[in-house]
């Protein structure tokens, strides 16, 4: 080799080192390709080239960066130019140089190649890992000097090293993009789930899933519709067994008769969801191909699956080449699975809905037809007992004292039961009005005295001189305070101390309750409040009692906006305090 040649090889590597150093350093795509098409003309000379890339979504190729090369001819010629030799060049997965282009017959017939005098071109494909990406175009015309072989091996060389520079760009930026969406996409469903989890109305949990499918595929309508059984009276079936039909719950269009229409199983598309409960999507449906009778220029169809039963079905429909694309059927169903445990969330409340109402009847039945012959069976006990039916002996005596102990049990009872039944249908009424809760004291007081004196247990009133009226509803202030009190009292050993306290605090009266008896255990501190919790000790279960008083405390008071707590240690006491708002602060 001469010193001249050697010496030139040399400047070459050492351009090559510089130019190749620089890659990698970007990972911007964009960035990365401008670099690499600069390197490729300082590297080889070349008066003007352009880099070509497969484009991802429809797999062809595509400029992405030239240089000296205008737009115009990038986009009419520049592709069909080279077209010829990128292909070779793609095909054959080596570099190519025609270093006389007009007269090698690979080239010569092509009009463009004589159009714009073209004598000089390489080319060399951009390949990582046997993948071709695209390639690289430069060329010269001939007064501006001609390739020669080391040009070339230079050119695939870095080509070589540019193709991984770009694949690295490229697939960051789709990592990058992917991810990007994904957050997007997780924000947003975040923000849908917090919807659907507000609502447990099942129309409305519909309404907000059909509202989101439409706005994020851009469709025109659609609707959604859930699988039912229905009597088939008005289906014309003859043996009067129940149907099962798809029934359009919410409708997003112009048509309103598409509101609440039944769709038949045998309905084509509904027929194939069924069948592969996969979605589908279709091109020019009419109305009666579409599942909610809507024409459409596009048709989605995506079943709404819960613990892998089809129970409905999402449809949306496109006019006028708006296109639903891979990604909107992705979201739709992904919404379609939230939209299903929605929808469980909101039929179950339905039901227990139901089954509330059902109960809260019964138990309004059963208390009306029980209180109906006990107020007879305490009417005539009082008769005999004033010896209105003759003389009694003692034992009869004593028999109709035990009636009369059942009677008064049963009554509380069914008066608890009524309360509570009262309460939770929010049919329960409270007249809040400002008092005086000694008054209130005083009473409850004066009704528990016989039973406290018969436990030879003492009662302190402790209220504040300074209490101020309290604004509350004085009967149910009374019942609260009074079963607080006969809890005290039944919860308490003979000989105990009731303490009731009561102050102002801040905008509220504080009232607790206090007596050193039973107290409750940590365990069963958890389960107060609950209806029918009573404790198992020997001596709690020796009083009378249901299990319902506390709940209906805790509702009373709540329900005149005030608060109970209670403190407790087993063998020690337990005192309950409750707040109830002041009159002067309403
Ligand atoms: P009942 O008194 O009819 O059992 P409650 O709802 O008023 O129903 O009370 C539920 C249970 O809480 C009682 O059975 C008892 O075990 C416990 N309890 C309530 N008040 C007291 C108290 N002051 N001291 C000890 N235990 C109590």
């Amino acid at each position: 080799m001469s010193n001249q040649l050697i010496e030139r090889h040399e400047a070459r590597l050492a351009a090559l080192y510089e130019v190749s150093s620089q890659l990698g350093k970007s990972l911007d795509l964009g960035e990365v390709l401008n670099q690499v098409m600069d390197s490729i003309i300082q590297l080889t000379g070349a008066e003007r080239g352009f880099l070509m890339l497969y484009d991802s979504e429809n797999g062809d190729l595509q400029t992405r960066a030239a240089r000296n090369f205008d737009q115009e001819t990038i986009e009419a010629d520049a592709t069909n130019i080279s077209r010829t030799v990128i292909e070779r060049a793609i095909n054959t997965g080596e570099g190519i140089l025609s270093s006389n282009a007009q007269e090698d017959d690979r080239f010569s017939g092509r009009e463009s190649v004589i159009g714009y005098q073209l004598r000089s071109i390489m080319c060399a494909p951009l390949q990582v890992r046997g993948h071709t990406l695209g390639a690289v175009y430069v060329d010269n015309r001939l007064f501006s000097g001609v390739f020669e072989k080391d040009d070339l091996g230079l050119l695939v060389t870095f080509a070589n090293q540019a193709a991984i520079a770009i694949e690295n760009a490229r697939l960051f930026t789709q990592t990058d993009q992917a991810l990007a969406r994904r957050v997007e996409e997780l924000s947003l469903f975040q923000r849908i789930d917090q919807q659907l989890n507000r609502s447990l109305e099942l129309n409305q949990v519909l309404s907000l899933s059909l509202n989101w499918a439409i706005a994020l595929t851009n469709a025109a309508g659609g609707s959604i519709g859930l699988f039912e059984d229905i009597e088939n009276e008005d289906t014309g079936m003859l043996d009067g067994s129940p149907i099962r039909i798809l029934r359009l719950m919410v409708f997003r269009g112009e048509e309103e008769h598409s509101e609440s229409r039944l769709v038949s199983l045998d309905h084509p598309i509904v027929q194939k969801i069924m069948a592969d409960g996969r979605s589908i999507l279709t091109n020019d449906v009419s109305e009666e191909e579409s599942v909610d009778g809507t024409p459409a220029s596009m048709q989605l169809a995506v079943p709404i699956q819960q613990d892998g039963i089809i129970t409905g079905l999402i449809t949306l429909e496109t006019q006028q080449n708006i296109e639903i694309n891979r990604e909107d059927i992705a979201f739709v169903e992904r919404l379609s699975d939230r939209a299903a445990v929605a929808i469980k969330n909101a039929k179950l409340y339905e039901a227990i809905q139901d089954a509330n109402k059902a109960k809260s009847e019964f138990i309004s039945l059963v208390a009306h037809e029980l209180r109906v012959p006990m107020t007879s069976i305490k009417g005539y006990t009082d008769l005999m007992n004033a010896g209105l039916a003759g003389p009694l002996s003692d034992q009869q005596k004593q028999f109709l004292e035990v009636i009369r102990r059942n009677l008064t049990r049963m009554t509380s009872l069914i008066s608890d039961l009524s309360d509570i039944n009262h309460i939770e249908s929010g049919r329960m009424k409270f007249d809040l009005q400002p008092f005086d809760l000694r008054e209130v004291v005083a009473d409850v007081a004066d009704s528990l005295r016989e039973r406290i004196a018969n436990r030879q247990q003492t009662l302190h009133i402790e209220i504040e001189d300074d209490l101020p009226l309290i604004f509350a509803d004085s009967t149910r202030m009374a019942q609260v305070v009074s079963n607080l009190m006969s809890n005290a009292n039944k919860y308490t050993q003979d000989g105990g101390e009731i303490v009731l306290r009561a102050w102002p605090n801040g905008r509220y009266a504080h009232v607790s309750i206090q007596d050193n008896g039973l107290g409750i255990s940590e365990e069963n501190q958890e389960k107060l409040f609950t209806q029918f919790f009573r404790a198992e000790d020997k001596e709690v279960r020796e009083q009378a009692g249901w299990g319902l008083g506390l709940s209906i405390v805790r509702r009373m008071v709540e329900a005149q906006n005030g608060e109970i707590t209670f403190e407790s240690i087993l063998g020690e006491g337990s005192t309950f305090t409750f707040t109830i708002p002041l009159a002067n602060m309403e």
